[in-house]
């Protein structure tokens, strides 16, 4: 299952602040969070969620914002790898707890999975050509 990870700022104008909308993405999009930022003055809220789940329920979840009328931004972040620097050395293969990378039996190729990757960033320390790349 390729799981989604992603940190979005949401804006609550302020009829809408009491709305518990931390609750729903849990209970009924199965979405794991955790609340980096969360602030309420007169004129509304303003929370940063980093927010998991598959990417059929992260899209569910944000279609539930948005329909409930929350200014959402997607401050995205994910790895990709600079093809070009990459030697198949092997290293982000052990390393990887998703899965990510798969060394071809014949040819000793190393693909990568963008799908599968949940972002912990353990390649990239690892990569000793810096071809993993965090992108936010
Ligand atoms: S960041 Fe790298 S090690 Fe972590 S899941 Fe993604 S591909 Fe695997
Ligand atoms: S550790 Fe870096 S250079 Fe080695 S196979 Fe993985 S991405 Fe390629």
């Amino acid at each position: 299952m390729a799981v989604t990870c992603k940190k979005i700022s949401l804006r609550f104008p302020r009829h809408l602040a009491d709305r518990p909308v931390v609750y729903h993405l849990i209970k009924d999009y199965n979405l794991e969070l955790n609340i980096l930022k969360a602030t309420i003055s007169s004129d509304g809220g303003h929370m940063v969620l980093e927010l998991r789940g598959s990417r059929s329920d992260f899209d569910k979840g944000i279609e539930y914002l948005t329909k409930t009328g929350l200014i959402i931004d997607t401050l995205c972040r994910e790895v990709t790898r600079n093809e070009a620097r990459c030697t198949d050395c092997g290293a982000c293969v052990t390393v990887c707890p998703a899965d990510s990378f798969v060394v071809d039996p014949l040819t000793r190729e190393v693909a990568f999975d963008e799908e599968k990757c949940v972002v912990c960033g353990m390649c990239i320390l690892s990569c000793p050509s810096r071809s993993m790349e965090l992108h936010f």
